[in-house]
C-alpha cells in the first residue's frame, strides 16, 4: 500500500494507473475509520483496479466553533485498517498542502439541495464539501467515487456537482452501516458518553416508527415530522436540529407522501450533533 503526502506525486500516480488502463475508485474520508467506511472500501475494492482511500480532515467544512480541532484521528489504526482491505494507495496531506496560502477558488452548488437541512444549520458547510471534491478528484483521478448514504444530503450535492459540472466519474452511494443496537456508524459517536449513547437510539427508533406509519398508510408529510419529533423528544438529552422529510431527489418540500422521500435527522446530545436519514418509496 503506497502512502501519498504530496498532489503532485499520487496525481502523477494516478495518471500512470489510468495510462496502463486501470479503473480508480476513490473513498474520501476524513479518517478514524470504522465499519462504515470500510464498507465503502469494499464496495470499491469490488468494482475498480485500484482503490484510493484519502484521509483529510477538512478545514473548510468545518464552522467557527464545530469540532475541526477536536475531531478524531489516528493515521497508524486507519492505514493498518486500510491496509487489510488490500487498498492499494492512502493519499493523507496536510491543510497547506491542500489550500496554499493564496487560495480562493470555491465550487458551490446552489437552489434548495444546500439551503435545507446541513446547508442551513452549518453555513458554508457544503461549499466546503464540494470544494474538497472537486480537488480531490482532479487529484486522483476516479472513474468511480464512493459516498455513504449515511451522509444523504452531500451524497445529493456531489451527484448534482457531478451532473452540473461534467465530471468524468460516477458516484457511487453506499448504504449506511450500523452498530447492533441501530446507531448509525459514525467517527464522532466517540464523543458521546454511555447516558448519552443510550438515548442516541432515539434517532434510528424514530426514523423506523416513521417508516413503519408510512407502510400503515400515513402520507401526510407533517405528520411524520411531528411523528420524528415526537419521538426524538421523549429523549431528555436530545436537542433536535432538524427532522425533515423531503423528496428524495431535491429535497423539496412536500405535503403528501406520494413519491420516494428522504427523513433525514440531526440531533444533538451534548455537544456531539449526530445525523441519520432514512429513504422511503411507496
Ligand atoms: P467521514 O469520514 O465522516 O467524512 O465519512 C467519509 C465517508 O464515509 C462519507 O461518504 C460518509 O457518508 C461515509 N460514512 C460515514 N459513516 C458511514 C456509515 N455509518 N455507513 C456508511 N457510510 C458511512
Amino acid at each position: 500500500m503506497r502512502i501519498f503526502k504530496e498532489i503532485q506525486s499520487i496525481q502523477n500516480w494516478c495518471k500512470e494507473q489510468k495510462v496502463q488502463g486501470r479503473k480508480i475508485g476513490l473513498v474520501p474520508t476524513m479518517g478514524y475509520l470504522h465499519e462504515g467506511h470500510l464498507e465503502l472500501v469494499r464496495e470499491a475494492r469490488k468494482h475498480c483496479d485500484i482503490v484510493v482511500v484519502s484521509i483529510f480532515v477538512n478545514p473548510t467544512q468545518f464552522g467557527v466553533g464545530e469540532d475541526f480541532e477536536v475531531y478524531p484521528r489516528d493515521f497508524q489504526r486507519d492505514s493498518s485498517l486500510l491496509e487489510r482491505e488490500q487498498v492499494d494507495a492512502i493519499f493523507a496531506p496536510t491543510a497547506g498542502e491542500m489550500y496554499l496560502p493564496d487560495f480562493s477558488s470555491w465550487v458551490e452548488v446552489t437552489g434548495e439541495i444546500t439551503a435545507k437541512l446541513c446547508g442551513a444549520s452549518r453555513p458554508g458547510h457544503f461549499r466546503g464539501v464540494t470544494t474538497v471534491c472537486t480537488k480531490l478528484f482532479n487529484i486522483c483521478l476516479p472513474d468511480l467515487a464512493f459516498f455513504g448514504q449515511k451522509d444523504a444530503q452531500q451524497a445529493m450535492v456531489l451527484e448534482k456537482m457531478v451532473r452540473d459540472l461534467n465530471f468524468p466519474l460516477q458516484i457511487i452511494r453506499v448504504p449506511i452501516v450500523r452498530e447492533a443496537d441501530g446507531l448509525a456508524m459514525s467517527s464522532r459517536n466517540v464523543y458521546l458518553d454511555a447516558e448519552d449513547r443510550k438515548q442516541a437510539l432515539v434517532l434510528n427508533q424514530a426514523l423506523e416508527q416513521a417508516e413503519k406509519a408510512i407502510r400503515d398508510g400515513e402520507r401526510d408529510a407533517g405528520r411524520i415530522k411531528q411523528l420524528l419529533q415526537e419521538i426524538i423528544g421523549s429523549s431528555p438529552r436530545a436537542e433536535i436540529d432538524y427532522a425533515e422529510i423531503y423528496d428524495a431527489y431535491d429535497l423539496a418540500d412536500i405535503q403528501q407522501i406520494d413519491r420516494k422521500v428522504l427523513m433525514a435527522l440531526a440531533v444533538k446530545f451534548g455537544k456531539t450533533r449526530l445525523i441519520d436519514n432514512r429513504l422511503v418509496e411507496v
